[in-house]
């Protein structure tokens, strides 16, 4: 029995080791083919679930990589301090071939910039030339592009297209002029003098020729000042009236020098202007009754600020604007700027240099 018993097991096991080996003889070229078939597959023949489950992986992994590069703004390759980018204070410049030389403000990002040394060329010498410190200067009539590279990154660099005018030919109006092509076409240097959407434009980064003198205030803004203190009179009794309006170069000169050697020049900054760069030389500037602190929240100086945009004027260094403006609060500096932008600036809250985006800083 017993050995009757062991054969048959061992015949069983010989029955089931054949249809194993059967199975997988059967088995492997099925399970091989179907991997080369799914390996063949093209993207599109996917199940629509497998594709939901394959974007939402492949968005999962570009946010991972946007979220890792982020902050990164250079390459990883460059060393941290490398200059990356170059900015100018304008990028047009029309000048007649006698006006003064112009220099654009250059600013070069990042701000911890470590090598900040410029390389200034010009296209072509025979129209404008320029020297190591960015000053360019009219030689011929004709078009350039005067350009400033980042010395320690020869990549980086900004262009700035000059067009020279013979002296009989009259400067582009800076009302009608346009550009393309470049940033901040709006920012345009006419005759020596910046005008920013039209406007002319003075401040610690735009100074005005030396030779800039209209001999006195404008003709618009002498009339809308008078309107102004006719209506300050008739609607609120109060007197209104010019203590200091235009002021020239030299005047600027001696008053600057003056301040700086009473108060040292950090001090006079914040109150008072280098010659060039101040706003009295327009000609559309006045400081009303009695310039100082004491003005700040008098009736004059509060119905000044409520009603000068109605005659076209701005108070052109609001309170808390110095880091914007460059001057601390002066309520009683107004600058005619026409009424339709007037009520425009007074109405949004900006200063003029936050409402035109253009800096104020001393070079
Ligand atoms: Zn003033």
């Amino acid at each position: 029995m017993a050995t009757k018993k062991s054969k048959s097991r061992k015949s069983r096991r010989k029955v089931l080791f054949i249809l194993s080996l059967i199975a997988v003889i059967l088995c492997l070229p099925a399970s091989l083919l179907l991997i080369f078939t799914r390996l063949q597959q093209k993207p599109e023949e996917i199940s629509p679930m497998e594709n939901i489950i394959e974007e939402t992986l492949s968005t999962e992994r570009k946010t991972e990589v946007i979220s890792e590069t982020e902050p990164e703004t250079q390459p990883e390759t460059l060393p941290p301090g490398t200059v990356t980018g170059i900015s100018l204070s304008f990028y047009h410049a029309f000048l007649h071939v006698d006006d003064v030389s112009v220099m654009p403000v250059v600013r070069m990002s990042p701000d911890d910039a470590i090598d900040i040394s410029e390389i200034w060329e010009s296209s072509d010498e025979t129209v404008a030339t320029v020297d190591k410190s960015g000053m360019i200067t009219p030689v011929g009539a004709g078009e350039c592009q005067i350009r400033v590279t980042s010395a320690s990154n020869p990549d980086i660099f900004a262009d700035v297209n000059v067009k020279i005018y013979s002296d009989d030919e009259d400067l582009p109006d800076p009302d009608t002029i346009s550009c393309s092509g470049s940033p901040r076409d709006d920012i345009q240097v006419i005759g020596g003098i910046t005008y920013v959407q039209g406007i002319m434009l003075v401040n610690k980064t735009y100074p005005l020729p030396a030779s800039y003198n209209p001999h006195g205030m404008t003709s618009e803004t002498e009339e809308a000042f008078s309107q102004l203190c006719q209506a300050a009179s008739e609607e609120a009794n109060l007197s209104l009236f010019s203590h200091s309006d235009f002021r020239s170069y030299q005047t600027q000169v001696y008053l600057y020098s003056d301040y700086s050697s009473q108060y040292g020049s950090e001090a006079a900054d914040r109150f008072s202007a280098r010659a060039g760069y101040s706003e009295h030389q327009t000609g559309m500037v006045i400081d009303v009754n009695w310039p100082g602190d004491a003005f700040n929240d008098t009736p004059e100086a509060i119905w000044l600020e409520q009603n000068c945009a109605r005659f076209g004027f701005i108070i052109r260094f609001p309170r808390e604007k110095e880091a914007y403006t460059g001057y601390k609060y002066e309520s009683w500096h107004i600058r005619y700027v026409g009424k339709e932008l007037a009520e425009k600036i007074m109405q949004s809250g900006l200063c003029l240099e936050e409402y035109l985006n253009v800096m104020s800083e001393y070079p």
